[in-house]
């Protein structure tokens, strides 16, 4: 394998842990997944930095919600816009600060050719990404404000509901078709999303949600952090026909690496083996093709294999991909090609 193929990744938590001082992500972070140094050791070359305002903290423990055969965690309650807007500027702050203090090595991508150039140059690509789209109000009013200062993906639920949908609940084994999906406000922050060419992404949304998504919008469907529902029947996981409907559409599926979405018994262990990640890749690759899988690995905001252990996780990833058979020009593509295709095709610019 060409020694250093870039990894660009569907989804990450990290702003959640930085945001009393972004700039401590240029120091060694133990308590995280990502910090610079570990991510340039990794070739790591960026992904979407999630914005995600975190519902009020609850009592109950795990145990409470666990039965003989899983589990099943009710959706949190919702958040009110005011707090997840705020909440969205604090993430979004540390995320510009970072990159006016760091502009060899650190850029906040607004379309493809900055994406590229920061891959070419081996400067870490950032995509502003909201996860759960509370901060948007129903006039749409910061939808555009937020494009302007660099927003280009948003989810428009976290697994809760809100104005826009319901969100999927953590539930094992389960269908994804647990609720309802867009409300008509869902359907309007699509077209806007559309118009604007801010990237939507079905990941936490309802079965329901996705089909809503996936038959009305013009640009390919993606799901930046879920897995294959036939190898791990989590409720957050993709059935066939919706990996189906995604391949067709164009679009791509990052895998995720939380251990709950990866084991076959959906279990919170972090004992899980290189072969069960690569069968995720591989079940897509092999049913869709490999222009149809990336990663979306969810670090700093799930629990990961012990394996894996933090970002530098990815490259033996990749390692054990290569050894499963993919070529390089796959390699390439599951790697940080196909995220840049899927990126041009939706991204106005
Ligand atoms: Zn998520």
């Amino acid at each position: 394998m060409k020694k250093n193929i870039p990894i660009f990744d569907g989804h990450n938590d990290t702003l959640l842990h930085l945001q009393d001082g972004l700039t401590s992500f240029f120091h060694p972070l133990e308590h995280t997944h990502i910090d610079y140094e570990r991510a340039q050791k990794s070739g790591f070359a960026g992904g979407f930095f999630a914005m995600y305002t975190p519902s009020p903290a609850r009592e109950e423990n795990r145990e409470d919600f666990m039965n003989e055969n899983g589990y099943k965690f009710p959706l949190p309650e919702g958040i009110t816009q005011a707090e997840a807007l705020t909440f969205t500027h604090k993430l979004a702050s540390q995320l510009f600060r970072t990159e006016k203090e760091n502009p060899h090595t650190f850029r906040v991508v607004r379309n493809v050719k900055e994406l590229k150039d920061s891959i070419d140059q081996g400067k870490m690509a950032a995509i502003f990404h909201i996860e759960g789209a509370e901060a948007i109000d129903l006039s749409f009013d910061s939808l555009y404000v937020l494009y302007k200062t660099g927003l280009r993906s948003i989810g428009p639920v976290w697994s809760r509901n809100n104005d826009f949908g319901e969100g999927v609940p953590f539930c094992y084994p389960s269908s994804p078709d647990t609720g309802d999906g867009l409300t008509e406000k869902g359907f309007e922050l699509l077209h806007h999303c559309n118009h604007l060419g801010i990237m939507v992404d079905t990941s936490h949304l309802t079965e329901r949600g996705f089909w809503n998504v996936a038959h009305a919008t013009v640009a390919p469907v993606v799901a930046t952090h879920s897995n294959v529902h036939s190898l791990c029947p989590h409720a957050r996981n993709l059935t066939d026909e919706q990996i189906r409907k995604i391949a067709d559409s164009g679009g791509v599926i990052g895998i995720n690496f939380a251990v709950n979405m990866l084991r076959a018994d959906g279990k919170f262990d972090t004992d899980v083996s290189m072969d069960e990640i690569i069968a995720h890749f591989r079940y897509i690759a092999d049913f869709v093709g490999v222009d149809h899988v990336a990663f979306g690995s969810d670090f700093d905001g799930t629990t990961i294999p012990d394996v894996l252990q933090d970002v530098t996780g990815s490259r033996k990833v990749l390692k054990a991909l290569e050894e499963d058979g993919f070529t390089e020009e796959e390699l390439e593509k599951i790697a940080w090609k196909n995220w840049v295709r899927v990126l041009e095709e939706t991204w106005k610019d």
